[in-house]
């Protein structure tokens, strides 16, 4: 059986962070493993909290785990501190965990921060050279490039700039841009995922659509195959969501 790891917040409603993670791995047939980096407490009206496991905690959960299970894929999702994006980095180093996926998470819907300071600078720095895809939405990709993204144009130069980071292939969400939700991929080619919005607030879009890019990499698709794929997912699970809570809608996994 295939396994994917994947290094990220828990997130008690099930909708985003480690738990939709798992789902998503669950649904492919891909066995699930998770190493927690923070716990949140959340509901579906947004992050009221967050409470990093500190350095030390994470390198042991890392460490013992890689040292006895080679995932087929690895997804980083909520890091939180720099630190931990430090350590992620120096046991990953060791290890070259294959078809490494990045979620460089900053800010909730909600407008909670979900990286402190300084994290997205060392993410970018020590963990985008060691990775196949990064997927950062409008928001993100705007700060990691230093490029305010306002058309398709912006994201095309954002694309390219974040390529040269380091990943083999950068994913731009444009869910947030527009009322096309067009998303750029870039492995030196450019290629247009093409979609349209689907009205509402929903809970852990982006967390869904990395995740099923990791499990697809686990299953040896190729990474542009895996983004078209998880777009067509993500779609498929937002008009398939379900509203248990006050606020906003969770995709069926
Ligand atoms: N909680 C955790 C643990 C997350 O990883 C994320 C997103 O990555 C969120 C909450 C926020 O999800 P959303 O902004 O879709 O509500």
């Amino acid at each position: 059986m295939k396994t994917a790891l994947t290094v990220a917040g828990s997130d008690p409603t099930g909708g985003a962070g480690l738990q939709a993670d798992l789902k998503v791995f669950r649904a492919f047939g891909i066995h699930g493993l998770s190493v927690v980096s923070a716990v949140t407490a959340q509901n579906s009206e947004g992050v009221d909290a967050v409470l990093p496991v500190d350095r030390d905690f994470i390198e042991r959960q890392l460490n013992i785990l890689l040292s006895d299970i080679k995932p087929h894929a690895v997804k980083l999702g909520m890091l939180y501190k720099a630190s931990t994006v430090e350590i992620t980095a120096e046991v990953f180093r060791k290890y070259s965990p294959d078809n490494l996926v990045i979620d460089p998470v900053t800010v909730s819907s909600s407008g909670m921060s979900l990286a402190e300071k300084g994290t997205l600078d060392k993410m970018r720095d020590a963990l985008f050279p060691l990775s196949k895809v990064i997927t950062p939405n409008i928001h993100e990709a705007s700060v990691l490039s230093g490029i305010t993204i306002e058309n398709e144009n912006d994201m095309r130069d954002a694309v390219k700039k974040l390529r040269k980071m380091g990943p083999d292939a950068v994913v731009i969400t444009g869910g947030h841009l527009d009322e096309t939700a067009t998303d750029l991929y870039y492995d030196g080619e450019m290629h247009v995922l093409e979609g349209s919005k689907i009205e509402g607030e929903y809970h852990g879009t982006g967390c869904v659509f990395s995740s099923v890019i990791t499990a697809l990499l686990a299953l040896d698709y190729g990474p542009l195959e895996a983004a078209t794929r998880a777009k067509e997912f993500v779609r498929n699970a937002m008009e398939n969501a379900c509203h248990p809570g006050k606020g906003m809608a969770f995709l069926h996994i």
